[in-house]
């Protein structure tokens, strides 16, 4: 197999063949078709999250087939379409995963950061962290909803029933929980980068009542934001974006430091809260539906050796949605 691999910290992916991997027991082995580029990726590399590990190849919004199976894996078969997402294993013992928030085990491993993932020719998966995804749809255009779809589906969920959600961050998330709540039946206000107007078109071409710069409030008070940006200084506005009772979300992993507010920001029940990897029941949730709703992943491709043209473009915002790699 060849992998584009992590060997150092903030050091560029270099493109390696290493020996063919045979899936444990509980395990399969995938033929990686698709895999997206997440912020979270960028995130790996920098070693900004906690106890960083190298090597490691990067990747966690997999599409593949299964090509061999492991000891003791039912329900899945040779040739079968499935999803690998960022939650790679959980204990199943700790009292997270007894009390059905496995997203927050004690002892998780991640794919692309804590277990190797999908930039790559082939991937092992803990077979019961495998979405089967079925032959509807591209496996490119499936590839961002396996993170970009999953946690966006998850922060859409805590936000709550409201009919106005603010998108702070109009990434590859944002693109996609936008057409979600749209679907759902509520209006999208979509905040971008100041003087970003071509992403605020974006925005309004999948559907966004309101698109303007995070430095602006919306027209009228929003019920819930969700933060997909990972710029701390969004928190305060986000918060007095929101309504009396409203509730601001925050989606990502990693974000920078939150400026200090006045309390009055925060006053009349505002809540602000953050949301942490995903459970399966999220992922069978969300791809149960997400056929029904016809989303339209935008996505641009890059051949697997192009991971850091990739990561590099995904930083300097050089594309609108999602990039994908293809091996
Ligand atoms: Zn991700
Ligand atoms: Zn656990």
């Amino acid at each position: 197999m060849h992998a584009m691999v992590l060997k150092k910290l903030r050091a560029p992916l270099e493109w390696t063949e290493l020996p063919d991997r045979h899936p444990g027991a509980g395990e399969i082995r995938v033929k990686v078709a698709a895999c997206g580029v997440c912020r979270t990726d960028l995130h790996v590399v920098d070693g900004e999250l906690p106890h960083p590990q190298v090597p490691i190849i990067p990747g966690h919004e997999i599409v593949g087939r299964v090509d061999l199976i492991g000891a003791g894996v039912a329900g899945l078969n040779i040739g079968e379409r499935v999803g690998i997402p960022w939650l790679g294993h959980t204990c199943g013992v700790c009292p997270y995963c007894v009390e059905h928030r496995e997203n927050l085990c004690d002892r998780p491993l991640f794919t692309g950061y804590t277990r190797d993932g999908g930039f790559a020719t082939a991937v092992i998966a803990d077979a019961r962290f495998a979405f089967p995804l079925g032959e509807t749809g591209d496996d490119v255009a499936l590839a961002p909803l396996l993170c970009a779809g999953l946690i966006g589906w998850r922060s859409l969920v805590i936000a709550g029933e409201g009919k106005k959600i603010g998108l702070y961050g109009f990434g590859a998330a944002a693109h996609i929980i936008a057409q979600v709540a749209k679907w759902q039946g509520r209006s999208v206000f979509a905040f971008t980068r100041p003087g970003d107007a071509a992403t605020q078109n974006f925005a309004r071409s999948l559907g966004a009542t309101w698109a303007g710069g995070s430095d602006q409030m919306p027209p009228e008070p929003l019920d819930a934001a969700i933060i997909f940006a990972t710029v701390g200084d969004l928190v305060p506005l986000a918060l007095k974006a929101v309504r009396k009772g409203g509730r601001v979300v925050c989606a990502g992993i990693h974000m920078s430091d939150i400026p200090s507010f006045p309390y009055s920001v925060l006053w009349e029940e505002r809540s602000l809260v953050s949301v942490a990897n995903l459970t399966r029941q999220d992922g069978i949730d969300f791809l149960s539906v997400a056929p029904k709703m016809s989303i339209v992943t935008k996505t641009t491709r890059y051949p697997l050796t192009q991971a850091n043209q990739a990561l590099a473009d995904l930083r300097a915002g050089r594309f609108e949605g999602a990039a994908v790699l293809v091996p």
